[in-house]
């Protein structure tokens, strides 16, 4: 892992990229809660100032790997009377880019981007400029996290390219080659 300063520099930077798409999600829309994982940037409950008591809903793995899997029921920050996030403008990173997400191609060094199954009623109409600055921190998540993050990520997003139909965005990219390269 590299050090807390490089991890706090590029939450910094990611939210600053993402947050011109505040609001893309419809009013209320909640689908993805039912489906989502959420995995931590190290050290990313700590920028954010989560309570002790929200970072113990989550799983705490034996690499430090701050997440939650899509079974484990809804996020600590959803609210459940009105679908709203709780924590909208401190949520993660992770929630950030949804619907889409990279998968990483661990031992190539590189990661496809992928988009969240027909259940999200945005999965077919994601601009290009999401795409492109998406596809920008997930080059950085690339080089910046290590493999044990890398595999993680990926366990916790099976269900979404194997049970509800993500896709991978190739074709919005205007490239035949969707695997980028650190
Ligand atoms: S932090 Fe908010 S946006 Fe992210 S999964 Fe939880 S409720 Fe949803
Ligand atoms: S990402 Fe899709 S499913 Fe999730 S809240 Fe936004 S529109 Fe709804």
């Amino acid at each position: 892992m590299k050090n807390n300063e490089n991890f706090n520099e590029f939450i910094a930077y990611a939210i600053k990229i993402l947050q011109p798409y505040d609001g893309i999600c419809p009013t209320g829309c909640c689908a993805c809660e039912q489906h989502e994982s959420i995995i931590l940037i190290p050290g990313e409950e700590i920028f954010h100032c989560y309570s002790k008591e929200a970072v113990n809903s989550f799983r705490t793995d034996k690499n430090g790997i701050i997440y939650q899997e899509g079974a484990d029921g809804f996020c600590p920050f959803y609210q459940d009377q009105d679908g709203h996030c709780a924590n909208y403008n401190s949520r993660p990173i992770d929630c950030r880019m949804f619907p889409l997400f990279p998968i990483f191609e661990v031992e190539e060094r590189g990661f496809r981007i992928a988009r969240a199954g027909v259940y999200c009623p945005i999965h077919d109409d994601i601009k290009d400029s999401f795409l492109r600055d998406v596809t920008e921190i997930c080059s950085l998540l690339n080089m910046l996290m290590d493999n044990n993050w890398k595999s993680r990520y990926n366990e916790l997003n099976k269900i979404h390219t194997s049970d509800i139909g993500a896709q991978f965005v190739t074709s919005l990219i205007g490239t035949k080659e969707s695997l980028y390269t650190s």
